[in-house]
């Protein structure tokens, strides 16, 4: 079980209903979005955001619907446009 899973166990059961792209390229390590999505992101050694749970890009976080609202916050939020939900309906 993944830390993210075990602070929040219906990530694990519940279906995505958008995938989060972080793009690296873009982010300056500023943290908005790891305050905003705990239970979906976490640093690496240099404060960059990555999917919490291993499986799957660490860059395509897949969001159960439940933090669709923090994720679009995060999105709006974030200084350096690096953050796009896709297949956000
Ligand atoms: S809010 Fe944006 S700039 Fe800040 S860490 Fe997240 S992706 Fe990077």
């Amino acid at each position: 079980m993944t830390r993210a899973e075990a602070t929040s166990p219906a990530l694990s059961r519940r279906r995505p209903a958008a995938t989060l792209h972080i793009d690296w390229t873009r982010c300056q390590a500023r943290g908005a979005c790891l305050e905003l999505l705990p239970a979906l992101l976490r640093a690496d050694d240099d404060g960059y955001p990555l999917a919490a749970a291993p499986a799957g890009a660490r860059t395509d976080v897949p969001v159960p619907p439940e933090e669709m609202p923090a994720a679009r916050d995060a999105v709006a939020l974030c200084p350096r446009l690096a953050l796009t939900l896709r297949g956000d309906r």
